[in-house]
């Protein structure tokens, strides 16, 4: 079997790999994020070029471009290799076996199933009322066949028999969420309908939505989708993500609608940039699959919805997450959404509402000003019950008190007397608590304790390895971890351009190879800003506290022992103790600083 591994890897560039999905900077010799695993304000991502390696030091999080495919896709190692291979044009040969685990069997299911039901909408006889909506709706050919539109034939069984003719189990149909178990046998789920697939952020189908065709005699729910599976979380998935990603991330922003058909007749507007959350309250799992392209939200409301719980929470859902939210205002007579929005007025006239979003504050303010008895003291009140929850929210400390400082002119009120009551107003968005965010390491070499001071001695000789090479006597001498000790002489012996070598560190200390990569990463950003002149004071003073501390605890458990053998009345062994510890008390005083 051929090493595709390391064919894709000499194909492909780690950069490349994760500008494809978040923005990065130049720092140096590295790039910096911020991390797309946890939040953050301050990057603390960073990614190395010349070692194709990343490393977050908020979440510790870290690796090569294969690991970092498989965290931010949520997929596994062949799944990821897959990806990479298609995007370096590599041709995946399997000599063994081919690797057909259910979830791709399920996947594969689902294909076929989609197949079946778009050949009944172009094809089937009663698919042909179906097309007909569909186009009637305002929905080209281009679009449907884009967005795999299909028809579910009113029959219990058909689907099910074309999938076990493909080969393929009951229990699999039933697991797929495409058939229903009833004592011992199943029947087909979708049947008479419009069918959606659904799929995942790579376009492959993971479920379908399905809706009734008005006229029809088939009285039940107007929507009908599959239920949770091994493939499929609804609140982890948002519709036409698949087809969004690019022009989100090209656009700087995602636009969030309610239903599919919102999301259909935005894209053939052109607003490609468009997802929603079918049906469901907007959950963290869907915020994050947005944050992987962008930082701003924009949300669509229509003149009845600004009230609306659900949304609210989204929001607030939102702001907590450092997002930028935004609003996109849908005006006039029985707009509900933006499938309406587009067959009444046009692509051009939906295109120009997408691309005019408002801070998420102005809206509720205006909304306010129009809604609320503002110089009454309960229209007062409202307000600050609207907009309080929203400025706790935030997360930056400059936006809200821009928002604090407008909220007081829009009661005509004090100031300090808004900020206090912002601090009591119901929090109605409790409900998602805020998450924790991780505190940046610190990065001043200085005080430094335990392993962040092996840290520091290691970025010190990556940067400095001709000053480690001085008081190479010193390191040798000194009472410190061996492991530090080898690796702080291995790099000392090192050039630059051997430790750029990316199995430099293996070399050095095979074990701990992943915290070397990611202290090298960091390491001049680390001994930026210190004096040539106090460098080798700075590793001195370093190395004598490593050793210190070393030797205190050394002599710690040595004087537990010493009592230990006293109590037991062991007077050799007592002796022995007592000439280690007295040899040890002398090596406190190697370093004079
Ligand atoms: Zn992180």
């Amino acid at each position: 079997m051929p090493d595709h591994v390391a064919d894709i890897k000499s194909r492909l560039d780690i950069v490349d790999v994760i500008t494809g999905y978040i923005q990065i900077q130049r720092s140096g010799v590295n790039f910096k994020a911020r991390c797309p695993f946890h939040n953050e304000k301050t990057p603390s991502f960073y990614i190395s070029p010349e070692r194709q390696s990343w490393h977050c030091f908020g979440c510790s999080k870290g690796g090569d471009m294969f690991s970092f495919v498989q965290d931010i896709e949520g997929v596994e190692f062949p799944e990821a290799l897959r990806m990479l291979a298609q995007k370096a044009g590599v041709t995946l040969e399997y000599t063994q076996h081919k690797l057909h685990s259910e979830k791709t069997r399920l996947l594969d299911i689902h294909e076929r199933g989609t197949k079946f039901f778009e050949a009944q909408l172009w094809n089937g006889n009663a698919g042909s009322r179906a097309l007909a909506y569909l186009r009637d709706r305002g929905l080209t050919d281009e679009t449907i066949r884009a967005f795999r539109i299909g028809y579910a034939p009113n029959d219990w069984h058909a689907l099910s028999t074309y999938l076990t003719s493909c080969g393929y189990t009951r229990q699999e149909i039933i697991a797929s969420g495409l058939a229903v178990p009833k004592e011992g046998r199943s029947y087909d789920r979708f049947r008479g309908r419009i069918t959606f697939p659904i799929a995942d952020v790579n376009g492959r189908m993971i479920a379908f939505t399905a809706r009734v065709l008005p006229g029809t005699d088939d009285v039940g729910a107007k929507y009908i989708n599959t239920p949770q599976t091994a493939l499929y979380d609804k609140g982890s998935v948002l519709f036409g993500l698949d087809k969004a990603r690019l022009a989100i991330r090209h656009e700087g922003s995602c636009v969030l609608v309610e239903g599919n058909m919102d999301v259909i007749m935005s894209h053939q507007a052109g607003a490609t940039n468009t997802v929603a959350t079918s049906g469901t309250a907007l959950t963290p799992q869907q915020l994050k699959l947005i944050h992987r392209y962008t930082q701003t939200i924009d949300f669509c409301f229509d003149a009845d919805q600004a009230g609306e719980q659900a949304l609210r929470r989204g929001i607030g859902l939102a702001l907590a997450q450092e997002f930028t939210v935004r609003a996109l205002r849908l005006s006039g007579e029985h707009m509900k959404d933006p499938a309406d929005y587009v067959r009444e007025h046009g692509n051009e006239a939906w295109l120009a509402i997408a691309k005019d979003a408002q801070p998420i504050m102005d809206f509720y303010i205006a909304r306010a000003e129009v809604a609320l008895p503002l110089a009454t003291a309960d229209g007062k009140k409202q307000a600050l019950a609207l907009l309080g929850p929203m400025i706790r929210r935030m997360t930056s400390r400059v936006e809200q008190d821009h928002w604090t400082k407008r909220v007081a002119q829009l009661v005509r009120s004090d100031e300090s007397a808004v900020r206090a009551d912002l601090a009591t107003v119901r929090d109605d968005l409790e409900e998602y608590a805020r998450p924790e965010v991780p505190a940046t390491p610190a990065a001043a070499p200085v005080a430094l304790r335990g392993s962040a001071l092996d840290d520091a001695l290691l970025t010190f000789a990556f940067v400095y390895p001709a000053i480690v090479a001085t008081e190479e006597p010193m390191v040798t001498k000194a009472t410190i971890d061996p492991v530090l000790r080898d690796a702080l002489l291995a790099i000392a012996r090192s050039t630059p351009e051997s430790l750029r070598a990316p199995e430099a560190f293996s070399l050095i200390d095979p074990e701990s190879r992943f915290s070397l990569d990611a202290l090298y990463m960091r390491a001049h950003e680390v001994w930026d800003g210190v004096s040539e002149r106090e460098l080798p004071l700075f590793f001195r003073a370093m190395l004598a506290r490593a050793h210190t501390e070393l030797v205190r605890s050394q002599l710690r458990d040595l004087e537990s022992a010493i009592r230990d053998a006293e109590a037991r009345t062991n007077a050799e062994e007592v002796q022995l103790l007592a000439g280690r510890a007295a040899s040890l008390t002398q090596q406190l005083a190697l370093f004079t600083v």
